[in-house]
């Protein structure tokens, strides 16, 4: 029998994370095993762990913003060897032969398997995540994570840091350019850091003054309240870019207005409900765009932590014991977190 590996888990949407422990899925040829050192806290984990979205397997162990070390590598995986430090993200594997996965979007496939949840083929055991001691991934899932960075702070760019690099560097974002960052919180922290180091002018758009010094701390170079009166009108065809990081239901309109001619709208977080354009016109009047993106690819997400280490960007970040899990949800929820929660998991005994 193989030892049981340490976790916690939600066993139902309404009772709050708890101890649990599972058998380690067998590794093959292409896998490593690493023994997790940290994970970041991502707002997917509470909505899964309360079955938000209606797709929960229980018991679920979430985490998807692991940083680790490898302790066993299978026979025929090249890529990684003892002791290496490295990071899973959202995703461990896809089916690699579709248009998506040839084209190096398998972030994009249709059997994109998440880190946890999911259940990958040949098994019947979903995968568990980076709330626990220790995680068995294809080593094509794994990257390689810079020593010198401090890890536990490198841990929530594996979702957070990726989902804002990516349409960034998508959208060609560059000196410049003009991009307006609505929401300071764990995404909005990182789109402000990555947009800086990528040459733009940041402004970070907030409803609260009391973010301004941070803003300013994190780079940006203007700063607005957007619950003053003429905020919309004054601010107006203003950006090339908006970075959409608010969750609930907003007056997108008047947000796309702020958009100069080509301005893109990247929304990264999104209410449960539908989103409505109030006029074509909001659109045509400078053939704006308005867009969303999905983290990214395995082989974007190493140039991303490439960028971080030679740029130094890491996220601001609380750490906890794996004991005060569900103290961090509720805090999340209230918006409370400074910006991302990471788990260290020397607390799990
Ligand atoms: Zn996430
Ligand atoms: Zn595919």
């Amino acid at each position: 029998m193989s030892e049981l590996i340490k976790s916690y888990a939600a066993y139902n949407n309404n009772t709050p994370l708890a101890p649990f422990a599972f058998n380690q899925k067998k590794m093959t040829d292409k896998d490593v095993m690493i023994d997790i050192l940290y994970c970041g806290v991502c707002h997917s984990d509470i909505h899964m762990s309360r079955n938000e979205w209606n797709w929960t397997r229980y018991p679920i162990v979430p985490g998807h913003e692991i940083v680790g070390k490898v302790v066993q590598v299978g026979k025929k995986a090249k890529k990684y060897k003892l002791g290496d430090i490295v990071g899973v993200g959202v995703y461990v594997g896809a089916c690699e032969v579709c248009p998506e996965c040839k084209s190096g979007n398998s972030h994009y496939c249709d059997q994109f398997e998440g880190t946890y949840n999911d259940i990958p083929k040949n098994s019947k055991q979903p995968n568990y995540g980076g709330y626990s001691k220790q995680i068995v991934v294809n080593e094509n899932y794994v990257l390689k994570v810079n020593k010198k960075l401090p890890l536990h702070a490198v841990a929530p760019l594996l979702c957070a840091g990726i989902t804002t690099y990516s349409p960034l560097k998508y959208w060609k974002v560059r000196k410049g350019h003009k991009v307006a960052v609505v929401g300071l919180g764990g995404l909005g922290h990182l789109a402000v850091k990555f947009a800086k180091a990528m040459g733009a002018t940041v402004t970070v758009c907030s409803t609260s003054i009391s973010k301004k010094k941070d803003a300013q701390k994190l780079g940006a170079t203007n700063f607005l309240i957007s619950t003053e009166k003429d905020f919309f009108t004054k601010n107006r065809n203003k950006f090339d870019f908006i970075v959409d990081t608010l969750g609930g239901q907003h007056d997108y309109n008047s947000y796309i207005n702020l958009l100069g001619l080509n301005g893109v709208y990247i929304c990264l977080s999104f209410p449960q409900q539908e989103i409505r354009l109030s006029s074509p016109f909001t659109l045509i009047e400078k053939r704006r765009t308005v867009t969303a993106s999905k983290i990214g690819s395995i082989k974007e997400t190493q140039e991303m932590l490439d960028f971080c280490a030679k740029h130094k960007i890491v996220s601001d970040v609380e750490l906890i014991s794996i004991q005060k899990i569900n103290e961090a949800f509720e805090r999340m929820i209230k918006g409370d977190v400074k910006y991302r929660f990471v788990i260290d998991l020397s607390s799990l005994n």
